[in-house]
């Protein structure tokens, strides 16, 4: 798999018209950067035009239109000269990217930023998540490791085409009958990714996504057509589910049980388990009785029964949560009636794009300016993740009364409420209901463009934010004893996320299971491997998840890179398995453990599914998204204890 920084680009045939036409939709930020690569002229980040960055504010930095019409001119004599025939000039040093990512962030960064990014340009020529030292061991040894990778969704595709590339034999299993993970399962109304597109994708696969925020038929066709373009569905049992995994000591090998939709079973043996089950696909059910008794249709979220016409019915919504937050409003244009139960109102973030068309132009800049795209991208991994992290960080002077964590919280607080007290135009009844009182970041915040807001105010929408007492034959009974009636009940519950690799039965170094050693607190170093379950390598495990909205796919690419890394390790050595050190990793979650406490979603009381049923956050990263990067570039072959076969 050789794959370079400007793979992706086409070759430029517009006309000086056409170009000047596709500037007018120009991340400006991100052109200036370009600029620099295409023209080798580092004044261009040096001026006076710089972007001021406010979060959730405007997306050029608040340059000012006539500096952006000076910047525009200046890339249209460019792209028309590389037209031409002019060629790239050396690409930046390391400083000068270093200059260039405070630029576009608009402060000062440590350099571990400046070089992830010019390892994610790919400015040496090397593939930034490729694992490092595996294609110099012999190929021989690389064909004799077998993996066995659980799920072809995000992550499993991931590793698929991962081991592939190195050479290393492996199967994917997967219980739907095709690709996508939570793409494939979630089919309801509305659905679509609530991250910025251009950072949800494959670093090495930059998508032409029709939206920002693409719906998932588009999200389901782009894993889609990776799987099938790196040949894995060949490599893939469909309909199948690993029941069972257990680790043999003496060979130092993995026996899965499989089992297929009509019940058969049959063993795999491997030298090695990837899993990459997900996080969010076990439906959660509400902690109230009765949902049996119910006598009309009901269904989970991610298990949307279409085939059920919703028009004019009475329907109950329970949960407002990411899910809800989606299909609540598409619902809500053709049901007769919608009463949404909330425990808990999200908090929502002004995201005017949210359902927008990438314009026309963006299409071109992103498809035919060198750099353009990396540079884009990145502006996205700062401001829709790693740039909110310090506002979800505890001030512990800060006395925000369970309302915000610190003096940046507190101002984020007040922006959302006002985006919100907008969209409720006087509804002073409605406002009540919907602004939190939970610091913003304790739970995951949504993205919204209003729409979320206007169907709540539609006069066939009712929001009941009183608990649900019970469920009956007829529906639903609140606390205070009120029914409401209804033909449909629709659960928005979430997932059961804290039951990571639930429900397989995984057996590791003296039959010691999975779960039981977990005891509903699940740990992994890095959230990747686990004292006492050799060679399981876990893709988002415990503690690989964020709360502002970055890139779930970022961290597997890490994690994927990471576990590579670690089979070479084993290849090198020609050791059957390795095992992390209990230290190491009781070391790392004490500290995991104390940083989440000092984040929002660990310090504030309020019901969340980044925390388990004793409280503790196994869900959340808590450090910046660059420090995984750093921390999972390569195995440290201290932090493991390696076993051979025979001895093992
Ligand atoms: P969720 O965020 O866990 O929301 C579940 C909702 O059900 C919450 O509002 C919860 O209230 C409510 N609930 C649970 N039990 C209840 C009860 N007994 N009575 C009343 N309400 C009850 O689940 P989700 O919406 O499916 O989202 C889960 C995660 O999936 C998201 O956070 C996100 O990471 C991911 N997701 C992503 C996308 C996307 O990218 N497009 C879309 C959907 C989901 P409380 O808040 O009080 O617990």
């Amino acid at each position: 798999m050789t794959i370079h920084g400007l793979d992706h680009l086409r070759p430029i045939t517009a006309s000086d018209a056409e170009i000047e036409a596709a500037l007018e939709d120009a991340h400006i930020p991100a052109l200036m950067c370009a600029l620099v690569h295409i023209t080798g002229d580092a004044n261009v980040v040096r001026g006076p035009i710089k972007p001021v960055i406010n979060f959730f504010g405007d997306e050029q930095g608040n340059i000012s239109p006539e500096d952006q019409a000076t910047v525009r001119a200046r890339a249209r004599e460019a792209l028309c000269a590389l037209r031409d025939g002019a060629r790239l000039p050396a690409p930046p040093s390391q400083a000068l990217v270093n200059e260039m990512v405070d630029f576009i962030v608009d402060r000062a960064l440590t350099p571990e930023y400046g070089e992830f990014l010019h390892a994610e340009l790919m400015l040496s020529g090397e593939d930034p998540y490729a694992p490092v030292g595996l294609d110099e061991l012999p190929a021989a040894a690389r064909a004799g490791f077998k993996v066995a990778i659980i799920g072809a969704g995000m992550s499993g595709i991931l590793a698929g085409i991962r081991l592939q590339a190195a050479g290393i034999p492996f199967e994917i299993i997967e219980r739907h009958e095709d690709v996508g993970g939570t793409w494939y399962q979630n089919t309801y109304p509305g659905c679509r990714v609530d991250s910025p597109n251009h950072i949800y994708s494959y670093s090495f696969r930059p998508a032409d996504w029709p939206q920002y925020y693409s719906p998932q038929p588009v999200l389901r066709d782009y894993f889609d057509a990776t799987a099938r373009d790196y040949g894995l569905k060949a490599h893939t049992r469909f309909g199948t589910e690993v029941k069972e995994a257990r680790f043999d000591e003496r060979g130092g090998r993995w026996r899965l049980t499989l089992e297929r939709r009509d019940g058969t079973r049959e063993e795999l043996e491997t030298n090695a388990v990837i899993s990459a089950v997900g996080q969010l696909n076990r439906p959660k059910w509400p902690d109230v009785p009765g949902r049996e008794r119910f006598e009309g249709i009901s269904f989970h979220s991610t298990e949307w029964q279409h085939e059920h016409d919703l028009t004019g019915k009475r329907i109950l919504v329970i949960g407002t949560g990411a899910s809800a937050f989606q299909f609540a409003p598409e619902i809500a244009k053709v049901a007769g009636d919608v009463t949404i139960f909330q425990r808990t109102p999200p908090w929502m973030a002004p995201v005017p794009t949210y359902h927008d068309n990438v314009p026309a132009g963006k299409h071109w800049l992103l498809n035919h300016v060198p750099y353009y795209a990396k540079w884009y991208r990145f502006s996205m991994f700062w401001n829709a993740a790693e740039g909110l992290l310090h506002a979800v960080r505890k001030d512990p002077a800060w006395n925000g009364q369970n309302h915000s964590i610190s003096a940046a919280n507190d101002e984020v607080r007040q922006m959302f409420t006002d985006w919100i007290a907008e969209l409720c135009e006087g509804d002073t009844e409605l406002f009540r209901k919907v602004v939190p009182k939970y610091p913003v970041g304790a739970k995951r915040i949504l993205l919204d463009n209003g729409n979320w807001m206007r169907a709540l105010r539609r006069d066939n929408v009712h929001l009941v934010d009183e608990p649900v007492r019970e469920i009956t034959t007829t529906g639903v009974v609140t606390e205070s004893g009120i029914a409401y009636d209804a033909d449909v009940i629709i659960y928005g519950t979430g997932f059961e996320a804290s039951r990571f690799l639930w429900p397989m039965r995984v057996y590791g170094r003296s039959g010691k299971e999975l779960q039981a050693h977990w005891n509903g607190d699940p740990r992994a170093y890095l959230g990747i491997t686990i004292p006492g379950f050799p060679n399981l390598f876990c893709c988002y495990g415990p503690n690989t998840n964020i709360v502002a909205n970055g890139s779930i796919i970022f961290f597997s690419e890490c994690e994927v890179r990471y576990i590579l890394g670690c089979i070479g390790l084993l290849l090198r050595g020609g050791h059957a398995a390795l095992d992390c050190r209990r230290d190491v990793h009781d070391a790392y979650n004490q500290a995991i453990d104390a940083e989440n406490l000092e984040m929002a979603w660990g310090a504030a009381n309020v019901p969340t599914w980044y925390k388990n049923t004793k409280g503790r956050v196994t869900q959340n990263w808590p450090y910046p998204l660059v420090e995984f990067w750093h921390r999972t570039r390569r195995p440290n072959p201290t932090d493991y204890q390696f076993l051979d076969a025979g001895a093992a």
